[in-house]
């Protein structure tokens, strides 16, 4: 837990140097970064936009906000200690209680010591003089380290269409991805909710507990399972400690970085009836368990996927007694073919009178009026706008800020064509900079990603360090490569056939349509990046003896 063996921090000509990293962000892939970094001796400094650790699980604190992974597995597994001391209330974790876990995390590894809260990075650009990298922010810092890591998330630039007549509504606007801090009261008020995805999912039955009217605006339907949450009894705890390692072993080696074990067959294996009854049981157990322990094959095998998918919307229709909504809550294209959400009696809330659901998909909001929302000709009346329009995924947070590569050449240039990092972690032409979520990280679990990243980035710092050598940079061809990978496997894949999918970039308008994430799995991601060191660093170019 202490820091040994602390570098001279000098440049490739002798220039002493600020820290041997920045490190941007403390939110998950932050603050486990910082730890690792020091672990080795390595110094860093850590800078967040807030005034506090957390990342998205600081900025989201909307009404309903959970993980959608099970407690226990969206956690560190770096320290027995904590993994022994820190208790889950439920088996999905509400967002207050992960936040208070990093904020213990952050107090119990001495973190905070390292961090600049509240500051934003600028810009960072690289001095191909020196091999350093000179890194700016909003409050003036100006900083010089070897190396930067990004840990700005996946899935944190909030997107907020330009919804014309925004500034006239005169009630209250919320963005979910900036929540305030403080409660916002909706009793008795007339709520518009625009967007139907994960988060608007989590959030929608409890606002409609209280409002008065509660109006969706839907573009596209999901597919929501029911997550089945509810309190973690503390024998089940106990039982889950007691098999930690076996959960995390489990965990790293399951695709989506879960612990669950694979199905064993396919669709074709059964006959309908049992297909059917294993249905049954993966939607009553709940959660993902539903996507990965029924069937292996419908994220890859069209009629398989037809069979879930037309279960789904049956239950749909089973839940919602309104058949023009159920209608509306059924999508048509297939399951998977966008990241499905986790519900909390999500369809049910449909049922209730107070509940409108307005499809958008043909007519779409035409502007925001001084008393509501207008789609086409209607009018809905609202006290409170709350948008749920999700994420400039991946590139977005990194592009947000100016950071300059070989050449004076901005990541946004280089992505122009189409976004890609070899590994997810480094962009040919910048040296030195590692993305932790860059594009072509596994979507998975975060946390078992972050794990497996953080204890790679280091390593290779102290590899240069140990041999003396100043820069790592990732070749264009390995990048290539690794996103011709991307495509073929996300081509495998029923993904491409959803709508508007942020893992391909289309919910953004203009944005590039390209994978962003590698969707061939948690442990053949660990295997490509740990053989690409053992291979001494295959696929990079690590140059240069340091002087001085
Ligand atoms: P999202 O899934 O991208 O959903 C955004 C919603 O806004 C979609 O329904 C989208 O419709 C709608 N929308 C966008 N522009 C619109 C417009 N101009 N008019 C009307 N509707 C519009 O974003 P999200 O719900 O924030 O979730 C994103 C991801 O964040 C999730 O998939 C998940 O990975 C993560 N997340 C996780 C959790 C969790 O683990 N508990 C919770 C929340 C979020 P279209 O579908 O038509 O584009």
């Amino acid at each position: 837990m202490t820091s040994t063996n602390a570098t001279t921090t000098t440049g490739r000509v002798g220039t002493p140097l600020d820290y041997d990293a920045i490190v941007i962000g403390a939110g998950f892939a932050g603050l486990r970064m910082l730890h690792e970094l020091r672990e080795r001796g390595v110094t860093a400094r850590a800078f967040e936009e807030a005034p506090e650790v957390g990342g998205t699980w600081y900025w989201n604190t909307y009404p309903g906000a959970h993980t959608d992974s099970q407690s226990w597995i969206y956690a560190y597994s770096f320290s027995k200690e904590l993994q022994e001391e820190w208790n889950w209330s439920e088996r999905y974790t509400p967002q207050p209680e992960v936040l208070a876990y990093l904020k213990h995390v952050a107090d119990r590894f001495d973190l905070r010591k390292d961090i600049q809260f509240s500051t934003r990075v600028t810009s960072a650009v690289f001095d191909e003089s020196a091999d350093v990298w000179r890194v700016t922010t909003d409050l003036g810092d100006e900083v010089t380290s070897r190396y930067v890591i990004t840990a700005v998330g996946a899935l944190s630039a909030p997107y907020e269409p330009e919804f014309p007549g925004l500034d006239e509504f005169t009630g209250e606007c919320y963005l979910t991805a900036r929540w305030p801090q403080e409660e916002v009261d909706f009793a008795g008020k007339r709520v518009a909710v625009i967007g139907a995805g994960a988060t608007a999912v989590q959030l929608i039955p409890l606002v409609a507990h209280t409002a008065a009217h509660l109006t969706v605006f839907q573009r596209t339907p999901n597919y929501v399972l029911p997550a089945r949450n509810g309190v973690l009894p503390k024998e089940q705890l106990e039982g889950i400690r007691a098999k930690y390692a076996d959960i995390w072993e489990q965990a790293r080696d399951q695709v989506f970085g879960f612990a669950m074990d694979p199905a064993g067959r396919t669709m074709k294996d059964v006959s309908a009836q049992e297909a059917h009854r294993i249905l049954e049981w993966g939607w009553e157990i709940g959660g993902f368990h539903f996507v990965f322990e029924t069937f292996d094959d419908l994220v890859v095998d069209q009629e398989s996927n037809e069979v879930v998918s037309e279960f789904i919307r049956t239950k749909i229709r089973s839940i919602v007694t309104d058949p023009a909504t159920a209608d509306l809550l059924c999508p048509d294209y297939p399951f998977f073919g966008k990241r499905p959400p986790l519900g909390h009696y999500y369809y049910e809330t449909y049922n209730r009178d107070n509940v409108e659901l307005v499809d958008v998909s043909s007519e779409p909001i035409s502007c925001l009026t001084h008393s509501g929302v207008r789609v086409g000709d209607q009018e809905y009346a609202a006290d409170i706008v709350i948008i749920a329009t999700g994420f400039d995924a991946v590139t977005g947070s990194i592009e947000r800020m100016d950071i300059r590569g070989r050449g004076g050449r901005s990541v946004g240039e280089r992505w122009a064509d189409a976004p890609t990092a070899y590994l997810g972690t480094a962009i040919d032409g910048f040296p030195n900079l590692f993305t932790m979520f860059g594009p072509g990280t596994p979507f998975a679990n975060a946390p078992v990603v972050v794990e497996d990243v953080s204890q790679w980035i280091a390593d290779a710092i102290v590899h240069l360090r140990e041999q003396g050598l100043s820069t790592i940079e990732a070749n264009r061809d390995a990048a290539g490569e690794w996103t011709e990978l991307l495509n073929t496997i996300v081509n495998a894949t029923v993904v491409p056939q959803g709508v508007h999918n942020y893992l391909l970039g289309d919910n953004i308008p203009g944005k590039t349509h390209a994978p962003l994430f590698f969707l061939g799995g948690v442990k053949p991601y660990r295997d490509a990046l740990q053989a690409a060191a053992k291979d001494g660093y295959r696929g990079f170019t690590l140059d240069l003896q340091l002087h001085g």
